[in-house]
């Protein structure tokens, strides 16, 4: 298995020593580290090693209701601050995160395992989420209506909802905080978050930056743990308004389900199949480029990353040629390794999952073409690409979140539209074609909440992010992503006039 030679250190030598100062063992309620009420604790990994690089603590059901009473005590009194107050905190926050990129970065990729590169991105795209929501906050603006009678008139006010409960994944550790934070707070909401138990360490690093930007106690509250345990209480908890989530859409129903118990405004970005659909008529380099990028980013393990390339007959063989060519300059290693471009995948189970599709598409008739190997025990995959693949199989029906390239090919564009959109998801896809025409037809004919057209990057703070389907409901980013966390109130004025 080819993996990039260095001497570079990993594991917590890795770190610079700004980034140790930003490690936290403990949780943020209230405006305090505070350990587990029963001093219970969990380990962090290194996917790379496999080594504990931390412990951090394992808190449940009692933490999670403290949380919710600080949030609750924090909630007016910073709603009631002026917007431009508001916002200058998360100014302050984004500049922070922006200072300590490199420290942040470093531990990011030591505790997701993504090359430094993709982890400093990710940090100016956490640090992007605040700038835009700063600046969002003064826009909350109302509506006066022409009123019903001579002497009335409407008048709507949008104010915040009230505790927004948090619930991130592993995959963009600190990005994912900041999507959903950023919003929350600028609306005038306060936060109980949970980061995913792979990934805390970064969530925590961001709080503690987020503390010393100003943040007043109880207004971010931070644990980690038992994750249906804290999920029920937040599900069930009148306070909590809001439920953010990003995760499995499996989790996703789970949280919809109890959260409906409290009639809890949900905000849900779940999972996805996305179809990466090439015509004929494509600037085939181009949409090389564009596969690599929208499937190996991540090793694969983004909710919009390809899950499936639909190819046109007539130029299947090139593309899948060329794909496989440019696959095999791709440089598996330690995210810590300059020139590294893609990292372990995330646990043991992510393995699992890609060798198993792997296996199940070819068992099935697929032609492996690049890639697939692993070594027993080891978290690093080599970007693996398969050919004549059919809709039964896995790899078409289920993510694979993983660095497996799945072809197949379409006929006609009816049928390709058919094809991408034979699945319940409907997070995001891709198209390639220099056809005006066709990309908008194809454009609209995809159940998808995001399409790229002729590119295969997708996620930027000002554009609105989510999916249709079962792939969730809400958007995130953009001015649309700030609503989530606003209620509309009508104000019926009589006697005027
Ligand atoms: P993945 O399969 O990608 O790890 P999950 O949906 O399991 O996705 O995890 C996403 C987030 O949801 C993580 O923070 C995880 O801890 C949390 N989570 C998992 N199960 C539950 C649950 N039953 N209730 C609340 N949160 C959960």
């Amino acid at each position: 298995m080819s993996s990039v030679l260095s001497t570079a250190p990993t594991g917590l030598a890795a770190l610079p020593p700004g980034a140790r100062q930003l490690l936290r063992d403990s949780c943020l309620i209230d405006g305090r580290w505070q350990a587990a009420l029963d001093g219970r604790t969990f380990a962090v990994d290194d996917p790379a090693t496999g080594a504990t690089i931390g412990r951090v603590p394992l808190m449940g059901a009692a933490e999670a209701d403290a949380a919710v009473a600080a949030a609750g005590r924090a909630q007016q009194l910073w709603a009631r601050r002026t917007a431009k107050d508001r916002a200058a905190v998360l100014d302050r926050w984004a500049a922070a995160l922006r200072e300590r990129r490199a420290d942040l970065a470093a531990i990011l990729t030591l505790e997701q395992g993504k090359p430094l590169a993709e982890a400093s991105a990710e940090i100016e795209y956490a640090a992007s989420f605040l700038t835009f929501f700063a600046a969002e906050a003064p826009r909350i603006t109302g509506e006066i209506i022409p009123g019903h009678r001579p002497d009335a008139r409407i008048m709507v006010l949008r104010q915040a909802a009230g505790v927004a409960a948090c619930i991130t994944p592993w995959n963009f550790p600190a990005a994912m905080v900041t999507r959903k934070a950023a919003p929350a707070l600028a609306a005038g909401c306060t936060v109980v978050l949970k980061p995913a138990e792979q990934t805390p360490l970064t969530a925590l690093a961001v709080a503690a930056l987020g503390e010393l930007s100003g943040l007043p106690a109880g207004t971010l509250n931070v644990i980690t743990g038992d994750a249906p345990a804290i999920g029920r209480v937040w599900c069930d908890h009148p306070a909590v308004r809001v439920l953010s989530f990003t995760g499995s859409t499996e989790v996703g129903k789970l949280l919809a389900e109890r959260g409906a118990r409290t009639v809890k405004r949900l905000s849900l970005e779940l999972g996805g199949n996305a179809a990466f659909l090439v015509f004929a008529d494509a600037d085939l380099d181009a949409a090389v480029e564009g596969a690599v990028l929208s499937k190996f980013r991540h090793s694969g393990q983004t909710c919009v990353c390809t899950n499936r390339f639909l190819v046109e007959d007539s130029v299947a063989e090139e593309f899948t040629a060329r794909f496989a060519e440019r696959i095999a300059t791709l440089r598996v290693g330690n995210g810590f390794h300059e020139g590294t471009d893609v990292g372990p995948l995330i646990d043991d189970d992510a393995v699992a999952k890609v060798t198993g599709h792997l296996s199940d598409a070819v068992g099935r008739g697929a032609a492996l073409l690049a890639g697939g190997e692993t070594e027993p025990g080891s978290r690093f995959v080599t970007p693996a690409l398969v050919g004549g693949v059919t809709a039964d199989m896995r790899v078409m029906t289920e993510e694979t979140f993983g660095p497996l390239a799945a072809v197949a090919r379409f006929g006609s564009e009816q049928e390709a539209l058919a094809l991408a959109n034979n699945t319940r998801s409907g997070l995001a896809g891709y198209l390639w074609t220099r056809d005006l025409a066709r990309s908008w037809r194809v454009s609209e004919g995809l159940e998808v909440g995001m399409v790229g057209v002729n590119t295969g990057f997708l996620s930027v703070e000002t554009a609105p992010f989510g999916g249709v389907k079962e792939s969730g409901l809400g958007r995130e980013g953009s001015r649309h992503g700030i609503e989530e966390f606003l209620d509309l109130k009508y104000l019926c004025l009589g006697g005027i006039g």
